[in-house]
């Protein structure tokens, strides 16, 4: 039993099983790519994995867990492993020029020398290409790369072509303003989606104003939460700044603070959008549910049950169905930066569509 045995933090899941297993028995041969790529939804325990990973590698007890290697290791502080990562919210090429000199350098001690990438894919295109060479012709034999990311739909194909890709089930880490955002977002989409029901429900005639007027609150909704997370992360900076009689030193303690916070903010902005998506695709599912015959309690929203039975009365479960992927295809265009105010109208006029109005139409 190895440190690769005990990572305390993976959720039971097949996919997971299936990557220890193939990461394990690759240690236990020998028998390591020279670059991995890892993915899942929580940069935090994706570094952790690339550090257990990391140490079963070098450790002569392939991951021991109580030697020197294994221990400096994983305090990231073993001087055959480095790890870069971005100072904003960009990850530029001289922290890939940085890579590539240790990586050139003679080992320290025996073992494989490991330089981990967080955040892979906010790398510019400059600092993508000078990673793919070094990705082609590492500049040491020997020499491991594993590439970290949430996110792996930015990273250029040829980067990813050169990987071992392994996809991780992580349950998100989230902090405690993230929970209360999202919170505060679901029971705001959910009450739009209500009013837009009831509305709907009385009067004669399709009014899609309705459903463009909702999504610009949305919208607005989203912006206006992201800003008031913005203000938190500030004071946090703010405080340091008090507390620090020297200016310059405030400064290198705030600097990577500001950073991390660009991106977790960055991130906040995109997970919004997919959030209303995600939210609009459950109360979809409870139509169908309900469509189905299944008991309120089966529902993601239990509370809709009433509302759903009387207001989607006789809609045709391939209807429903079709939207859901209508949602699934926009969610994956998303990345290529068409507009999510645009998406958003669509799904919701299509979705009022679906609703059937009390009075027959004229
Ligand atoms: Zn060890």
């Amino acid at each position: 039993m190895g440190i690769l045995d005990n990572i305390d933090f993976l959720v039971d899941d097949p996919k997971n099983k299936v990557n220890l297993t193939f990461l394990k028995n690759s240690v236990e041969r020998g028998n390591i790519s020279h670059a991995y790529l890892f993915s899942g939804g929580d940069i935090d325990k994706l570094y952790r994995l690339s550090q257990y990973f990391s140490a079963s590698v070098n450790c002569p007890g392939k991951g021991c867990g109580d030697c020197k290697v294994c221990k400096d290791t994983l305090k990231g502080v073993y001087p055959d492993v480095i790890t870069v990562e971005a100072d904003g919210s960009i990850l530029t090429i001289d922290k890939i020029v940085e890579l590539q000199n240790f990586m050139s350098l003679t080992s320290y001690n025996p073992g494989r020398k490991i330089g981990i990438i967080k955040d892979a894919d906010i790398l510019n295109e400059e600092a993508s290409n000078r990673l793919l060479k070094t990705l082609e012709e590492p500049p040491h034999p020997g020499s491991i790369f594993i590439l970290l990311s949430e996110d792996t739909k930015s990273i250029l194909p040829t980067v990813l072509s050169r990987c071992l890709i392994l996809e991780w089930n992580l349950e998100p880490d989230r902090k405690e303003i993230e929970k209360t955002y999202f919170a505060e977002l679901e029971a705001h989409v959910n009450e739009g989606i209500r009013n837009l029901i009831c509305i709907s429900r009385n009067s004669s005639h399709r009014d899609f104003s309705h459903s463009l007027n909702l999504s610009v609150k949305f919208v607005d909704f989203l912006k206006e939460i992201t800003n008031r997370v913005k203000e938190d992360l500030e004071k946090e900076i703010k405080e340091i700044e008090k507390s620090s009689v020297d200016r310059s030193a405030a400064d290198k303690y705030t600097k990577p603070i500001k950073a991390r916070n660009e991106r977790r903010l960055k991130k906040i902005s995109n997970l919004g959008v997919n959030k209303v998506f995600d939210i609009i695709s459950a109360w979809l599912e409870d139509i169908c549910m309900v469509r189905l015959n299944f008991e309120a309690s089966k529902l993601n929203y239990e509370q809709n049950y009433a509302l759903i039975k009387e207001s989607f009365e006789d809609v045709e479960i391939d209807r429903v169905l079709k939207l859901s992927e209508l949602i699934q295809r926009n969610r994956e265009h998303l990345i290529y930066s068409i507009s999510s105010e645009l998406s958003l109208d669509n799904i919701l006029v299509q979705f009022q569509n679906l609703i059937k109005p009390i009075k027959p139409e004229v």
